[in-house]
């Protein structure tokens, strides 16, 4: 007969940015199946990964005890990983042994070679408490900002972008406003695969009346769905929307008022447009100017219009610019401030905005404030109870793992990442993490990353603690444990903690609410959210006073900057960093796919998920694999200048010829093997979104 739960616990998805909210059912500490709830969001709905992308949880590879590296184990490449077998590497430890030995090696390290010798990655995929702490550690612990996590491969240059131009990094409409927009622009981005229930929403506005202007390179789904699809050459989008605004802007629909009241050089922008004509730029972008006219004019001319954007934008070596062309767009005609318009980047985990609000970033302390400010080092000496704190940026994602390569940064603790996957780059990446002194991983799993650790700290999954996450529309919602965790593992928080005091660091939470209480003193943007209200209610911030009700819609009469106005910045075309020749003549695209999550850890562990898509793939356009005299699910090799791998072919006419796209989350063929580490200047991302690669038939 059919199971009866013995009890239901409300909580949040643990995979995207939607937020979707859900219900745990539960029974003998083992959840049985799980229901979407009515959130702000969702709305009851779920995708697949968050209706069946559960039972991970309950995976044989759930790490139960903290691990010590034996000592004849070298940290070789992961040839005979096999996250099955961790003793084979590893011996087991107490808490308190794991602990000392972690700490001891972080504080030698710090006596030795001084405290630029550390860094440590925190988790998008925590909670904000989590991440505060975390964050918090290793200012006040490591006594550095060489802090940082995934929002660095994921929106750092939207970021940068934003808070140059209008002093907020956060989205200025939900997702869900797409069904109050008359038009919207996807640019760059997949939402029915990596924002499924986001895409409903844009699919049912579509069924009642909204234009979809898709912008991408590759074709998806949602290009059914499209009034126009601008199949425009990868990295173009600056060429292309500079065109854009060049119509715009010669063909009068720009919004004289708002351009005059609420923003800044508008005319050094003007001026700068004048090159980018239609004409010149349809070469360049591969689409006819005449579609660009178009879908210029159906934007501009819109009541209300909305720009979403995702990796496609912002994975680049101009990703900075792609935004700042994106934010200009949106201003000059001003499409921002109500109901169904404005600029929302969507967040891919879902806590990146959590994480980052709460200062997971090495530049800035909690809500964005610089650590070079002197106001701000004293709100922070202040709160923390410590004498002094860095007034210096630390470094980021990618720049650690090269620092670690080049043996200045010697000891890491990495909380809930998988570098080892997600780097650009990735075997340069290993070898890096390979020569550490002293690593620190903290997981569920024997990640590949775990695989190079001399110590290894089980942690708590979603479902099996509490806390807060802050989804892509700035919703704080309250995720809460259902079940317990396995064996000796234990929540992040209280993980993190124990490292502190070992640091020397007297805290005493007793649990989420009291770091939560203490993040409402570090942030206004939280401030008037309690603990309590979560508890009924998702909010929405900014909502700085208790009482306030959140604000879905922001940006209605000024911006955060100094001026109260938006500053323009105009953007020239910069070319990716590698470009395909004859050695090395096809571009490569990476991404995720919809059943599986980013390095694939939790979903390729979820037994539905994994029977789905249980192995690598690469879509190639038919007129390729017919040069190449390869059939759909025949192995293709594919080749960069810093790696290889082979995996099936599927035949697909979403990628265009000449170009292929393969999703990053498969160990056996990790894509990021093939990926170009090379940096966008302004905010340090990799440009993972294009490589020149070789296709060969096996
Ligand atoms: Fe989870 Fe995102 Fe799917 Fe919602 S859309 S169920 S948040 S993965």
């Amino acid at each position: 007969g059919m199971i009866v739960p013995d009890k239901k616990v409300d909580s949040v998805c643990p995979y995207c940015g939607v937020g979707c909210l859900l219900t745990y059912n539960v029974k003998d500490n083992k959840i049985l199946h799980v229901e979407g709830r009515n959130g702000i969001a969702n709305k009851g709905r779920l995708c697949v990964k968050g209706r069946y992308g559960f039972d991970y949880i309950h995976s044989p590879e759930r790490l139960t005890v903290p691990l010590i590296r034996r000592d004849d184990v070298p940290k070789t490449a992961l040839l005979d990983f096999d996250p099955g077998k961790p003793f084979e590497i590893f011996r087991e430890a107490t808490w308190d042994e794991a602990l000392d030995f972690a700490a001891e090696g972080l504080k030698k390290i710090i006596a030795k070679d001084g405290k630029y010798a550390l860094a440590g990655l925190g988790s998008a995929k925590g909670s904000n408490e989590e991440a505060y702490i975390f964050q918090k550690l290793i200012r006040t612990g490591f006594q550095t900002n060489n802090v940082d996590h995934c929002t660095r491969l994921c929106h750092a240059s939207s970021v940068t972008a934003m808070l140059e131009g209008f002093g907020s990094g956060a989205v200025s409409n939900p997702m869900a406003d797409v069904q109050k927009a008359d038009v919207i622009i996807i640019i760059g981005a997949n939402p029915t695969v990596n924002h499924p229930v986001g895409a409903t929403w844009m699919k049912n506005a579509i069924k009642n009346g909204t234009k979809l202007i898709l912008m991408d390179p590759r074709g998806s789904e949602m290009k059914r769905h499209a009034a126009q699809h601008v199949q425009f050459k990868p990295s173009s989008d600056v060429a292309l929307l500079n065109a854009m605004m060049h119509v715009i802007v010669t063909e009068g629909l720009t919004d004289k008022e708002f351009i005059e009241t609420r923003t800044e050089d508008f005319l050094t922008l003007k001026e700068h447009l004048q090159d980018y004509s239609p004409e010149v730029m349809s070469p360049i972008c591969g689409v006819s100017a005449e579609q660009i006219r178009d879908v210029a004019r159906m934007y501009a001319n819109a009541n209300n219009a909305m720009i979403l954007w995702g990796m496609g934008i912002s994975q680049h070596v101009h990703g900075t610019d792609n935004a700042r062309c994106l934010i200009s767009l949106c201003m000059i005609t001003g499409q921002i401030g109500r109901d169904g318009t404005g600029l929302h980047p969507l967040r891919g985990q879902n806590n990146v905005q959590g994480a980052s609000d709460v200062g997971l970033i090495p530049m800035v302390f909690p809500d964005y404030q610089p650590v070079t400010l002197e106001e701000n080092q004293d709100r922070f000496r202040k709160l923390w109870n410590v004498e002094a704190l860095d007034d210096k940026p630390g470094i980021t994602t990618v720049e650690m793992m090269n620092a670690a390569y080049d043996g200045i940064i010697k000891g890491m603790y990495v909380e809930g990442e998988n570098p080892a996957m997600s780097d650009p780059d990735v075997l340069h990446a290993r070898e890096a993490m390979a020569k550490l002194e002293h690593f620190v991983v903290q997981d569920l799993f024997l990640t590949e990353t775990a695989f190079y650790a001399d110590v290894v700290l089980p942690a708590a999954a979603n479902p099996e603690k509490t806390g807060t996450y802050s989804n892509s529309d700035r919703a704080v919602q309250m995720g809460r444990q259902a079940i317990n965790p396995p064996g000796e593992a234990k929540q992040d928080w209280w993980i993190i903690q124990e490292i502190a005091k070992r640091l020397g660091l007297d805290w005493n939470y007793q649990g989420p609410k009291d770091i939560f209480n203490e993040m409402r003193q570090a942030m206004d943007s939280i401030a008037g959210i309690t603990w309590e209200r979560l508890e009924n209610e998702s909010v929405t911030y900014p909502c700085e006073n208790e009482g306030d009700a959140g604000e879905p819609v922001i940006f209605k009469k000024d911006f955060p900057t100094v001026s109260g106005k938006v500053k323009l910045v105009p953007a020239d075309i910069v070319s990716p960093d590698e470009q395909p020749d004859e050695e090395y003549p096809f571009v490569l695209i990476t991404g995720r796919q919809l059943e599986h999550w980013h390095t694939g850890s939790m979903t390729r562990r979820a037994t539905v998920l994994d029977s789905l898509e249980p192995e690598p793939w690469i879509s190639v356009n038919m007129s390729d694999a017919l040069k190449l005299g390869l059939e759909d699910g025949d192995i293709l090799k594919l080749e960069t200048r810093r790696g290889e791998l082979q995996a099936k072919i599927k035949v697909s006419d979403n990628s265009p010829v000449g170009t292929v796209f393969m999703p990053f989350c498969y160990f056996e063929a990790a894509a990021n093997v093939l990926t170009n580490a090379a940096l966008d200047p302004a905010a340090k991302i990799a440009e993972v979104k294009y490589c020149a690669v070789k296709l060969s038939a096996v």
